[in-house]
């Protein structure tokens, strides 16, 4: 019989699951605070349960506990990147970042990646497994607890196709916003995806505050198909549709994202294309000079080139920010440090 996730139980499922093993219901409660709020990973540190509740969920349940494999901090000391374990021995990674503004996480979404960007290293073994919500809450709280510091953002951009994995994404979610729990703002949260259509209009009728990052990388669909193949399924024109409804729906404005990598989609006659597609929609554009991966053959774009492509869109009156490259000295680019770990280990069989 499969184990209950219980880490993944929001208070409803988790008051009628403590009900179901005959006990009280307002012990729901009372768990929900150890794990979400305490961030207690062992049934047995629940002091105020009794003994045989104990029991009883040691016996029945999985208690997801990402346990640190590596951990490397950048020369600026702004950056740590984690590479963690889960109960299968698989492993995916997560990147701590220290802004001004309060402490942020890149959190993995899936192990592996079925949508196959070229430019991406996570991107290059393929789908294994989807995360269940506790394990995508889990990096966050192993961090907070390493580090004894709090995170005020996640950002989920690291490996995985989040609404690839849509019901596990909500839940996440709902829990790391309960107020019950770390009662996270949703405005602090920002989902990243390649564009799948129809799981964004969904999003959007779930009403939620968070920011939605859309990977455009390319200003049309023949530019986009050369390094994004779920372009050939969704073409931009379809995107965009979907971002009005998104805004028009949750008023939260669109961040696109657009990995600038030399000679392929860099040259100002596509920043004009942009520009003129996405100039009436409420958006933001984030300009990212790719982190090149050894597997390919791609560059990173010149300052100046970058520059270049951010006063076009500037004016067309289109908010820019170009973002800084941190821990690139540590392979924090998306699937970079799992890519390398997970080739050493192979190497060493
Ligand atoms: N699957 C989601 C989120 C994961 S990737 C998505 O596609 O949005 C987070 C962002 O990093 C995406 O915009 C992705 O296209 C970009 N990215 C991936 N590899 C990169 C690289 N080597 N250099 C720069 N950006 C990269």
């Amino acid at each position: 019989m499969e184990r209950t996730d219980i880490k993944s139980l929001n208070i409803e499922e988790l008051e009628s699951y403590i009900e179901n093993l005959g006990d009280k219901k307002f012990r729901a409660k009372q768990i929900f605070d150890w794990f979400h709020v305490k961030l207690v990973s062992h049934i047995d540190d629940m002091t105020n349960l009794s003994k045989n509740l104990r029991q009883q969920l040691k016996d029945d349940c999985q208690v997801t506990s990402l346990k640190i494999l590596r951990k490397q901090e950048n020369k600026a000391k702004d950056t740590i990147k984690y590479l963690f374990e889960l109960h299968d021995k698989r492993v995916i990674e997560s990147v701590f970042m220290r802004y001004k503004h309060g402490n942020s996480v890149c959190i993995s979404s899936q192990v592996g990646c079925r949508m196959g960007c070229k430019f991406c290293a996570s991107a290059i073994g393929g789908l294994e497994r989807n995360l269940i919500p506790s394990e995508m809450l889990d990096q966050i709280y192993q961090i907070q607890k390493d580090l004894g510091e709090r995170v005020s953002n996640v950002v989920v951009m690291g490996t995985g196709e989040p609404l690839d994995n849509y019901d596990n994404l909500i839940r996440f979610i709902e829990l790391i916003t309960s107020d019950k729990g770390q009662n996270m703002s949703g405005r602090n949260i920002t989902v990243s995806t390649c564009g799948l259509v129809d799981k964004i209009y969904k999003l959007a009728d779930e009403k939620l505050q968070i920011t939605l990052a859309i990977s455009l990388h390319a200003s049309n669909d023949e530019l986009r198909k050369q390094t994004m193949p779920i372009a050939n399924r969704y073409s931009i024109s379809e995107i965009l549709e979907a971002c009005k409804y998104y805004f028009n729906t949750t008023g939260r404005r669109i961040t696109f994202e657009y990995s600038l990598i030399s000679g392929v989609n860099d040259q100002e006659e596509y920043a004009h294309e942009l520009a003129g597609k996405i100039k009436s929609l409420n958006s933001h554009v984030n300009l990212i000079p790719i982190n090149p991966i050894k597997e390919r053959d791609f560059k990173h774009s010149t300052s100046s080139q970058v520059s270049k492509f951010k006063n076009i869109l500037e004016k067309y009156g289109i908010n820019v920010t170009i973002r800084r490259e941190m821990g690139s000295d540590i392979d924090a680019a998306c699937g970079q440090l799992r890519k390398s770990y997970v080739d050493e280990t192979t190497r060493q069989g």
